[in-house]
């Protein structure tokens, strides 16, 4: 007999997930689990606990356990440790870059601006950067960025901005540095103030971790520079990759993600963080 998923009792006799049977004590029906029903079972498992079934309209259907019923000793709510593992994580990245500062580095606004110049211009390599047209207006656009510790980063600017592909692209390795933690957290603090599917984990490290390329403008040479990932990460201390890899390892854990982006990630942390 195989415990069930949801209310944590010896009731299956397959090895779940995705027999598709309907557990007697919760009434919680074993599918596959994947992102969206991984979040259904987090909030089955929470209405199981509250009201006695995994949702509502089941009640009359379930039975209570009773001493013949064994439950699994490790038995825990997958919210509990979501919201555990999840601020243990936040906690690593809050220490890991509490001082980290932007200081003359590239804001959002910025790098934002940067990429609508290019779409004008063409791509970085053609692309000349214009003093006279393009300086007062990158100024302009950081000027909208006044916090300088990232903790303090309005999670409006974050949400603005996360859904562009190419938003670390043109960010220098300072704001780059700077902007990092604040997108893990705020990423983190979607799995444990939110009950419900998280979208972003896969945005955040597309844009800032697993991004092969990066083309900040150096206003000095008045063109972009390139750097390759390796040159970013290699300003990072080895707390600060840990962090990230154990960022990483919550996702590849809780999140659904598919085999090739889950093939980057373990890749990512073996070359970077082999003990995690
Ligand atoms: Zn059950």
């Amino acid at each position: 007999m195989y415990f069930c998923l949801c209310c944590g009792y010896q009731t299956l006799y397959e090895k779940p997930p995705g027999t598709y049977f309907v557990c007697p004590i919760c009434f919680w029906t074993d599918v596959d689990l994947d992102s969206w029903t991984r979040f259904e079972l987090r909030k089955a498992q929470l209405n199981y606990v509250h009201q006695g079934a995994s949702n509502k309209e089941w009640l009359a259907q379930v039975r209570p356990p009773t001493k013949q019923d064994y439950r699994h000793p490790q038995w825990k709510l997958l919210d509990t440790k979501i919201r555990e593992d999840g601020t243990k994580v936040k906690n690593l990245i809050i220490t890991a870059f509490n001082d980290v500062h932007r200081e003359d580095g590239i804001s959002l606004h910025e790098s934002d601006l940067t990429m609508y110049i290019i779409n004008y211009n063409g791509p970085p390599s053609f692309f000349r950067y214009d003093s006279s047209c393009h300086r007062q207006l990158l100024a302009d656009a950081r000027a909208k960025d006044v916090e300088t510790h990232w903790k303090d980063i309005p999670t409006q600017t974050l949400e603005k901005f996360i859904f562009l592909s190419s938003l670390s692209h043109y960010l220098d390795k300072k704001g780059w540095k700077y902007y990092l933690p604040a997108y893990l957290v705020w990423s983190l603090n979607k799995y444990i103030y939110n009950r419900w599917h998280n979208e972003c984990f896969i945005d955040v490290v597309n844009s800032f971790i697993l991004k092969d390329t990066h083309y900040p403008l150096n206003y000095e040479i008045e063109d972009f520079e390139f750097f390759s990932r390796d040159e970013y990460l290699a300003i990072l201390s080895s707390e600060q990759l840990s962090a990230i890899c154990q960022f990483l390892h919550f996702g590849l854990t809780y999140e659904w993600i598919d085999e090739v982006y889950k093939k980057n990630i373990k890749n990512f942390i073996q070359d970077y963080c082999p003990t995690i």
